[in-house]
């Protein structure tokens, strides 16, 4: 467990917001007005790299820390001009190995600074970063090395067990470069050496804005991920809304709590942030409370960005919170799956603070609907479009619907970090558009007030007696009682009413299943929702199935639910 500071505490100023008027930068705002807040080359070039890094190594910030790493029992931190020259040289051993543009190289390692120092070199490079949750297993591993047809793969000693069960099997893998070893094989490389010999200045590549910069494959919440792809010139939206949504400033010390495996780490983890010039705090390591809180209390963390599967956790390990000082955070955001009004009313309640919701996909490369600091925030719904941002809730034939009515969230698809394309699946990609609009696949509605909320995934809603009910609406009703930590909803077949609602919950510490319980609970929501929308089937279950990015997977609940094939698990925790 960490106890001491690593730097001293600085004064909480709590600055104005950098979004200060919502409603006039909605108005006027354009995307290209805003390019050259971001480092550009002659001839309309760019890197997001350069972007990201090596501008703020040029300028008064050199010598700030870019990184601060927290590993299990040590810690590290790397300076713009570090990490700018350490990116360097790995893109030079890249180089020296023979790498040309939109070569995939991918990631798989834990959240250690070889990492972010690989990630940044191989944008450098003109070269597409690919990225992988360290947990993968070989199946999760063969289907995206396998399908990205990667030439280099980036990993460590541990971990490279792993890819040689299929390794076999990716006729393209041509090196597998390992961070922590120096005597390696001969299609290996060991990176010590090969960074030891390379020089720390390189000629970054200039991109087009439409080259590709990076890919992933999205969460599969749904089904089998998609390899989403994604342009340098992304970089100028994940900057802005660094700005505006998780509104840096520079004397944030900021942490974002996702793995560079899900888009979140990536687009916030890395380009966001540093082309801001913040400070990131990085933990290499498991979910725990105590130490979660221990990393706010040591790096006096200011702005925090997570998602609601921790935050609930959170909640349920109770007022542990109260052992920390966590004075130094003035603003939290949320992404990933709907945020529980519940769960903003605990934030409150724990950090003084509310949680602020935004949404976006892996395929949007940055948000697009938030709540911001300058604005109030309706707990349960997910804000306003970003200036820049078109959304709209329109019906199955591209039809606009009233204000209040529920349909499909779409979007004008004309902002810099939406999706290059879906990788050697040009047809998967068309199947995202329709009519002039970019369909999310999810399910809302807008208020009159311009703000969104949140109904399901258009394949989780139910349709119970000739009515539709969203599972977030019964989930949130469930975990506001004392007893649910987590709720996981889904329609099941009934020859009566089409579908009738099962709701698989978890309980907290300190709660038993009983007969009791059920009744409370069940006399609880039925105050809270509509008789439709009530859940008729109730089980208590230990875990709830979910993603490595940590979203409830209810497709999995429904294949179990009717003895159904449970489909692509290779993204499952
Ligand atoms: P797959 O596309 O493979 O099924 P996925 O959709 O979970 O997986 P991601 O791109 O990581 O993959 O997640 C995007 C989705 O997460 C959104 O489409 C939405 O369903 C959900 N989501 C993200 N943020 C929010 C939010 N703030 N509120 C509600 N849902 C959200
Ligand atoms: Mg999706």
């Amino acid at each position: 467990m960490i106890v001491e500071n690593i730097i001293e505490k600085p004064e909480t100023i709590v600055p104005r917001p950098n979004l200060q008027d919502y409603d006039e930068m909605y108005g006027t705002f354009e995307w290209t007005s805003a390019y050259d807040r971001v480092e550009w080359n002659d001839c309309g070039r760019l890197n997001a790299a350069e972007s990201a890094v090596d501008r703020h190594a040029e300028s008064s910030l050199k010598h700030k820390v870019a990184l601060y790493w927290q590993g299990a029992d040590r810690d590290e931190k790397y300076t713009f001009l570090e990490l700018s020259s350490l990116s360097n040289r790995f893109a030079n051993v890249l180089t020296e190995l023979g790498i040309e543009k939109r070569d995939r190289v991918f990631i798989f390692l834990p959240r250690i600074p070889e990492l972010y120092v690989s990630f940044l070199g191989i944008l450098k490079t003109g070269a597409i970063a690919g990225t992988m949750f360290s947990a993968f297993g070989p199946e999760g591993l063969y289907d995206r090395l396998h399908d990205s047809g990667a030439r280099y793969l980036i990993t460590n000693s541990s971990l490279k067990r792993r890819v040689y069960e299929i390794r076999d099997d990716l006729p393209d893998l041509e090196r597998i470069i390992v961070v922590d070893e120096t005597d390696v094989a001969e299609d290996e490389v060991s990176y010590p050496e090969a960074m030891k010999s390379a020089s720390d200045t390189f000629d970054v590549a200039k991109m087009l804005p439409d080259d590709p910069a990076f890919m992933l494959y999205t969460s599969g919440t749904t089904g089998k991920p998609k390899g989403v792809v994604h342009r340098h010139l992304a970089i100028v939206q994940q900057h802005l809304t660094t700005e505006w949504v998780l509104d840096l400033h520079d004397d944030d010390i900021y942490w974002c709590t996702a793995d560079p495996g899900w888009v979140t780490g990536i687009s916030y983890g890395i380009l966001g942030p540093f082309s801001c010039g913040a400070s990131v705090v990085v933990h290499d390591g498991r979910f725990d409370p105590d130490v979660w809180y221990s990393i706010v209390e040591r790096y006096h963390v200011t702005v925090w960005y997570s998602a609601p599967t921790a935050f609930r956790m959170l909640m349920r390990a109770g007022d542990i919170y109260k052992n920390h000082d966590l004075g130094s955070i003035r603003h939290i955001c949320s992404v990933g799956e709907p945020l529980n009004a519940e769960i903003v009313h605990w934030g409150m309640r724990a950090f003084g603070l509310p949680i602020h919701d935004n949404f976006w996909q892996t395929e949007t490369g940055g948000i697009l609907i938030a709540n911001y600091p300058s604005m109030p925030i309706k707990p349960g719904w997910m804000g306003k479009p970003v200036p820049g941002i078109t959304a709209a809730i329109i019906d199955d034939d591209g039809n606009e619907v009233p204000n209040g009515v529920e349909g499909n969230l779409a979007l004008k698809p004309d902002f810099p970090s939406l999706m290059l394309e879906i990788w050697k699946n040009p047809a998967k990609y068309q199947e995202y558009f329709m009519g002039g609009w970019y369909l999310t696949g999810d399910r809302a509605v807008q208020h009159e007030d311009g703000y969104f909320l949140f109904v399901g995934r258009a394949d989780d809603v139910i349709n119970t007696s000739g009515e539709r009910v969203g599972p977030f609406e019964v989930e949130s009703a469930l975990i506001a009682h004392p007893a649910i930590v987590e709720a996981g909803v889904i329609g099941k077949p009934d020859p009566l009413r089409g579908e009738i609602i099962k709701a698989f919950v978890v309980l907290g510490d300190g709660y038993e299943p009983s007969d009791e319980l059920e009744s409370d609970v069940r006399r609880f929501v039925k105050t809270r929702l509509a008789g439709h929308a009530y859940p008729r089937e109730f089980e208590v279950v230990e875990t709830l199935p979910k993603t490595r990015s940590g979203k409830i997977v209810r497709r999995m609940l429904r294949a179990k639910e009717l003895g159904l094939p449970v489909g692509d698990v290779s993204s499952l925790e």
